[in-house]
């Protein structure tokens, strides 16, 4: 077994476990990553693509924003869409002058890579046989299995950034969590296609036959999903019947069309709202979606990743600079504070923009929501300000 010695050991190399090594590097932190992924995988891996406002900014301002600011596309605003007519809600109007940044997180992932080896840092990818240990005490460790050795990582704090499906929270005894846990009646069948995106902004679209959202990636690629069942079966699901499908409730009376492409990738995403209370325990911590997961709607997965890690850099910068253990003490109190008004955020947004089950009631409900939210300048603000990021909380 061969024996590494480091301050953080970090588990995942998502965009949270790779921006917390970055942003440690930064302070002069030794971390050593591990990933069960390929370093291939892991940059090709397609999900979210908005970034806040201040997302951005802690990105550029940690020096891994250069092609961001290059390629990344500036969006000024959305388009509610229902009843066949576009609704705009114009960002730095309402929230003095900010804005998102579309740019997908495979982007994001590869840039930091390119940092991390840069910086000469030990990420391991393909790894097996994950363990964390010794969280309890002040001597924890991380145990894997990779390239025919087996390794063992003692450090002083374990950063649990594998997700939601990682090894690092059922580590946790049960007693320990409270989980907060909802599962919505409805998923998202998503596809990307070679073609460039129909709109200059995203639209968030609520029709009869259930909600449509037209995103992208890039200038030359659209990113398009369909609220369709939690089961849906793929295979059902023809090119062809995805477009017309699109085409249907992306319909309108403005004279707009959605252009089509080939379809080069296809899924299906469950929608679930979860939060692990609290997100730490002993010196085991955790970050990003490994403690918290939120419907895509509000666009929010991505960017609660990245303030769970500015928070846990802030704390371990007081904690091995000053000595000072509060901020670490205060981590899931602090980071909570924003997951669950993301939270409330995504779940608003989702009730409003689809077809639920509970009934012809709360649909009109809904819509009613949506007529006050595109005339009311007060709801728009609401909107916008979650939408494009709320401050970050004081630390
Ligand atoms: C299909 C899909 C589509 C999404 N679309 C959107 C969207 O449109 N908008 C949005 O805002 N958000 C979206 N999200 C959410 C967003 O992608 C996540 O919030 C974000 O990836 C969180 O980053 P993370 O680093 O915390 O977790 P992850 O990105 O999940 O990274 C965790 C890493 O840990 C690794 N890992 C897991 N287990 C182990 C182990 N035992 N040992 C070592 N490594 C391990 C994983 O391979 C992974 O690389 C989507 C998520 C999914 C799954």
């Amino acid at each position: 077994m061969e024996r590494i010695r480091t301050q953080v050991g970090i588990v995942g190399a998502g965009p949270a476990g790779l921006l917390l090594g970055h942003l440690l590097d930064r302070q002069g932190i030794e971390s050593v990553e591990i990933e069960n992924r390929s370093r291939e995988y892991c940059e090709s891996r397609i999900r979210a693509g908005v970034l806040e406002h201040g997302t951005a900014e802690l990105l550029a301002q940690s020096g891994v924003g250069e092609r961001m600011k290059r390629e990344g596309l500036v969006h000024h605003g959305i388009y509610l869409r229902f009843r066949r007519r576009s609704h705009r809600i114009h960002f730095p109007e309402l929230t003095g002058g900010k804005s998102i940044l579309v740019y997908g997180q495979h982007e994001v992932v590869k840039d930091l890579i390119g940092a991390r080896q840069a910086a000469g840092a030990r990420i391991f990818f393909d790894v097996e046989k994950t363990e964390v240990e010794g969280m309890e005490g002040t001597a924890p460790s991380i145990r894997f299995h990779s390239g025919g050795r087996d390794y063992e990582i003692a450090c002083d704090f374990i950063a649990g950034c594998d997700g939601f499906h990682g090894v690092c929270r059922p580590a946790i005894p049960a007693g320990a969590l409270r989980i907060h846990e909802y599962t919505f009646p409805f998923a998202w069948l998503g596809i990307l296609a070679t073609v460039a995106p129909s709109s200059d902004e995203l639209i968030y679209a609520r029709h009869e036959r259930g909600f449509a959202l037209l995103s992208m990636r890039s200038p030359q690629v659209s990113r398009l999903y369909l609220q369709c069942a939690p089961d849906e079966e793929i295979a059902a699901w023809s090119d062809a019947r995805i477009w017309a499908e699109l085409q249907e409730r992306f319909s309108t009376d403005e004279g707009w069309t959605l252009r089509e492409g080939p379809i080069t990738q296809k899924g299906v995403t469950a929608m679930r709202s979860f939060v692990a209370e609290p997100m730490q325990y002993g010196r085991l911590y955790l970050v990003g979606d490994a403690a918290h997961i939120v419907p895509p709607t509000g666009a929010k997965g991505l960017n609660l990743a990245a303030a769970d890690v500015r928070v846990f850099a802030r704390a371990l910068d007081a904690y091995y600079r000053e000595g000072k253990k509060e901020l670490l003490e205060r981590y899931s109190e602090i980071c909570l504070r924003r997951v669950w008004k993301a939270e409330r955020f995504s779940w608003w947004m989702t009730w409003m923009l689809h077809r639920g089950v509970a009934g012809e009631f709360a649909e009109q409900i809904h819509l009613a929501e949506l007529d006050y939210v595109s005339g009311s300048r007060a709801a728009q603000t609401t909107l916008a300000e979650n939408y494009v990021g709320l401050p970050y909380e004081e630390m």
